[in-house]
């Protein structure tokens, strides 16, 4: 019989080598969205297929599972047979990763992959034509699919809570339901206040703004708050995304456009956030299945708070407005320094998600989730889902889409099989305002730490409080560590009121 010691080291080296071949699928994914001749798209198929074999070999070697008897594991992966906190944490995820691969039927899992290329083929397409009958049958076959994996993995248990389980670990959607019930009757009223007053001019951000200064000021923004360059690298790509290719190499993307300035900025500031999660990770969990944020929804409270929380604040926009200008002194001159920040916190209901704006974003999401829910509870048809799309956008937004391109079929989730994934965004934007909370008790006001160049003290606070512990915490468990309480939307209702309240000149209370 082996000492718990040797139980563990055995478990690393088998850990270490899952964790390397991700870091090898991670650059070949990135070296595909950033830099891929087009006729290569193919070769690297086959030799992300190969490595992606390589890796379930890992997950599901014998080893595993004798590891997982010697230590007495629960079907939750709880042991008795260590003790600290740590190896606790290390043993549930390690046994989490092993149980779910073996839980669902290898012919399954082929079916729900090949499922998914032609999903998406057939979105891109359809979406294009705005035709949703021709997405529709490969949605339900997703769902079905999806269905099918979630009742493999936990018998018994509600679907999407099983499907959300992936994304946002140990968070059941009954009270997820709850705190956006209370954010969307909040919102709403806040929403409603605003619209009776004039929106603020923004034209001066239509102008164009040359790509290169962009590139300049964005990377300028990315150092001034910590993200590191020596472990990281900023790259173009499509769609804006973060990576980790291994401890000390923690990428980030965006792309620029000439006449949506706002658009590139947000995207580095956010994507920074992500990447200085994962740059902040404590070195004893590096290689190992510990070394990743512990969730889709705290990895967005990251950031979310360095896009929104801070890059969207008057007092941000104090110190970095002057440097800005020196970039651009034709856009920006007459420019007052209220109507500036006016504009970049303009509020206006539009149709598309990822143009949404920190008011009005939460209805996209919570619309989404919904409508998941129900697909996947079969308590609706999919057939009905551009209808329900448009009903819902509707009544909460007052607007809605003349196509279902701009409607059910504007994101690319569902065509990829993510179901369960869109409230991590509004996850993200609760526990990043409730987490804003304590930091200030800790250090006082952001607005003055900005201020006086002490944006340092509130990495290290993130750092210290989040970063560092990697997984070791379910998001649950992590909420309540740093907040004392559980998940709830009144501090993120209170941020958006006292915010907009003083920028529109409403009564908020
Ligand atoms: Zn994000």
């Amino acid at each position: 019989m082996k000492d718990k010691n040797q139980l563990l080291r055995q478990m690393k080296e088998l850990d270490l080598e899952i964790n390397q071949l991700e870091q090898i699928m991670a650059l070949l994914e990135w070296d595909h969205e950033t830099g891929l001749p087009p006729k290569a798209v193919n070769d690297r198929a086959g030799q992300l297929a190969l490595v992606g074999g390589m890796h379930h070999e890992k997950v599901i070697a014998r080893e595993w599972e004798t590891l997982f008897d010697e230590l007495e594991c629960t079907e939750d992966g709880e042991s008795s047979k260590v003790e600290t906190i740590d190896e606790k944490a290390y043993v549930r995820e390690c046994y989490k990763r092993w149980a779910k691969v073996m839980r669902v039927p290898q012919k399954l899992v082929e079916e729900l992959s090949r499922q998914t290329s032609l999903s998406q083929a057939a979105w891109v397409q359809a979406r294009k034509e705005n035709d949703f009958s021709a997405f529709q049958p490969h949605l339900e076959t997703l769902i079905n699919l999806n269905i099918e994996a979630a009742q493999a993995i936990a018998p018994g248990k509600d679907v999407y809570d099983t499907l959300m389980d992936e994304y946002e670990p140990g968070t059941c959607s009954k009270e997820v339901n709850q705190v956006f019930n209370n954010l969307s009757s909040g919102l709403e009223k806040i929403l409603d206040a605003i619209q009776s007053f004039t929106a603020p001019n923004t034209e001066f951000l239509d102008r164009k703004y040359p790509v290169d200064k962009q590139n300049e000021f964005g990377q300028m923004i990315q150092k001034a708050i910590g993200y590191d360059y020596d472990r990281g690298r900023l790259d173009i790509s499509a769609h804006p995304f973060s990576t980790t290719l291994g401890p000390h190499d923690v990428r980030i993307t965006t792309r620029y456009r000439e006449e949506d300035f706002l658009s590139g900025l947000y995207s580095n500031i956010h994507e920074a956030g992500h990447g200085l999660y994962e740059q902040g990770i404590d070195e004893q969990y590096h290689n190992t299945v510990l070394s990743d944020g512990t969730s889709l929804g705290i990895h967005e409270s990251q950031s979310r708070f360095w896009e929104n929380t801070i890059g969207r604040s008057r007092a941000f926009w104090k110190r970095w407005l002057d440097p800005l200008r020196g970039l651009f002194p034709e856009n920006l001159k007459n420019i007052s320094d209220e109507n500036f920040y006016r504009g970049v916190n303009r509020i206006k209901p539009s149709l598309i998600r990822i143009e949404a704006d920190e008011v009005t974003y939460s209805f996209h999401i919570i619309i989404r989730f919904q409508l998941e829910q129900a697909l996947v509870r079969r308590e609706m048809r999919v057939s009905d889902l551009p209808e329900a799309w448009r009903s819902a956008y509707e009544s909460t937004l007052k607007i809605s889409p003349e196509t279902d391109a701009d409607g059910c079929m504007q994101d690319i989730h569902w065509s990829a099989g993510l179901i369960g994934y869109f409230p991590t965004y509004v996850l993200g934007n609760l526990y990043a305002a409730q987490f804003t909370r304590v930091m200030e008790k800790d250090l006082g006001s952001i607005d003055h730490l900005i201020q006086n160049d002490r944006v340092g003290d509130i990495l290290s606070w993130l750092q210290n409080n989040i970063h560092r512990h990697g997984r070791v915490f379910s998001p649950k468990d992590l909420c309540q560590r740093v907040s004392g309480e559980p998940l709830n939307a009144n501090y993120f209702l209170e941020y958006i009121g006292k915010k907009y309240s003083d920028i529109y000149g409403f009564q908020y209370s």
